[in-house]
């Protein structure tokens, strides 16, 4: 049986995971966490409720820089209630880290989102639109943003999100780390997967 202690995730983590009693990973956990912390690109086939946060969020945690006050990870999904909740997730797992995760999503003032991104944030976790009208406002960059999750890209994709992950993607640097999780992979998620991830591992699992 795996445990977390086999994944050599930073002690920082592991004390975390001790806290909130996660004690093995899910399998969705057990098989993603090992390709991402060797870099690759990963395709996740899994629904909420299986653990995906934390299958791309610890992996994402444990090589993000907290010296470096740039936006070095994006998080794009497809409703502000996911955007809350994953932001949440991410918060309690970097619990003992000095990592700032920041929420932008629409229906919500803008003006306290860019106090947010000023005082620095290492993890945005965004809806499209907010996230586009960030940017063409010039209150964030994703020039550093090496790692990219693209989460639930399926509703993204049905929601008509297609271009604009498009242009976001095309705004990262062309090294980055793609992560994408989806429940199903139809034909936009097909394309994007073609044209964004660079041999990427798939993870697929039963519902
Ligand atoms: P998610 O699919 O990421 O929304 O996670 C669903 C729920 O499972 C959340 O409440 C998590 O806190 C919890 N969870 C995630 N991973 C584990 C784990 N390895 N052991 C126990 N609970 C977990």
């Amino acid at each position: 049986m795996i445990t977390f202690k086999d994944l050599g995730l930073k002690p920082n983590i592991q004390t975390t995971l001790d806290e909130l009693g996660f004690d093995k990973p899910t399998p969705i956990q057990e098989e993603a966490i090992p390709s991402l912390l060797d870099g690759h690109d990963v395709i996740g086939q899994a629904q909420t409720g299986t653990g995906k946060t934390a299958a791309f969020g610890l992996p994402l945690l444990q090589y993000l820089d907290p010296d470096n006050n740039e936006v070095q990870a994006i998080v794009l999904t497809p409703t502000r209630e996911l955007c809350i909740q994953v932001t949440q997730a991410l918060r309690s797992y970097a619990e003992h880290l000095d990592i700032e995760i920041v929420a932008v999503f629409g229906g919500a003032p803008i003006r306290s989102q860019q106090a947010q991104l000023r005082s620095g944030a290492h993890v945005v976790v965004a809806t499209i639109g907010r996230i586009k009208d960030l940017i063409s406002r010039r209150s964030m960059v994703l020039t550093a943003a090496r790692f990219v999750v693209l989460d639930e890209a399926d509703e993204m994709l049905d929601l008509g999100f297609l271009p604009d992950v498009e242009s976001l993607l095309a705004k990262t640097p062309e090294t980055r780390q793609t992560m994408l999780f989806s429940a199903t992979l139809d034909n936009d998620v097909k394309v994007l997967i073609d044209r964004y991830l660079v041999n990427p591992v798939n993870h697929a699992l039963d519902p």
